[in-house]
């Protein structure tokens, strides 16, 4: 996927990222929308959470959960509580078409979300 925005954020290639293993990397929001907003991506390309269909792709989806905590918990908003949060498809919001996991936290969250 040349021109794909968070696949060059994956690799490395653009902005920062902070945290990175062989299968995932996550990087800081553009445009947070909590004190703590950050993006957990696969380093493959899958476009949206409907394409992942596979054992792996769920295993990989299992991995990113993973990291999601371990930055939580890093970041210190664990113990008050965080929000993982996938929009898929344009009606949802999905605006960059790399699946896309919202780690959200550091203030109090409203329900339900917009
Ligand atoms: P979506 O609307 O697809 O669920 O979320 C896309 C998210 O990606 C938005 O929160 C937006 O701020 C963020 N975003 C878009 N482009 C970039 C970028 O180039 N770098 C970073 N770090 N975040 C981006
Ligand atoms: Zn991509």
């Amino acid at each position: 996927m040349e021109d794909c925005i968070f696949c060059k954020i994956a690799r490395g290639e653009i902005g920062k990222l902070v945290y990175e293993d062989e299968a995932v990397a996550a990087f800081d929001d553009l445009n947070p929308q909590a004190p703590v907003h950050v993006l957990i991506v696969p380093k493959k390309h899958i476009a949206r959470l409907c394409d992942v269909a596979t054992d792996e792709d769920a295993c990989l989806v299992g991995d990113i959960m993973r990291v999601a905590n371990k930055i939580a918990a890093d970041r210190g908003i664990a113990d008050e509580g965080y929000r993982v949060v996938v929009n898929c498809n344009e009606g949802a919001g999905q605006s960059v078409w790399h699946v896309h996991f919202h780690l959200l936290g550091g203030r109090k969250l409203g329900w339900p979300p917009g």
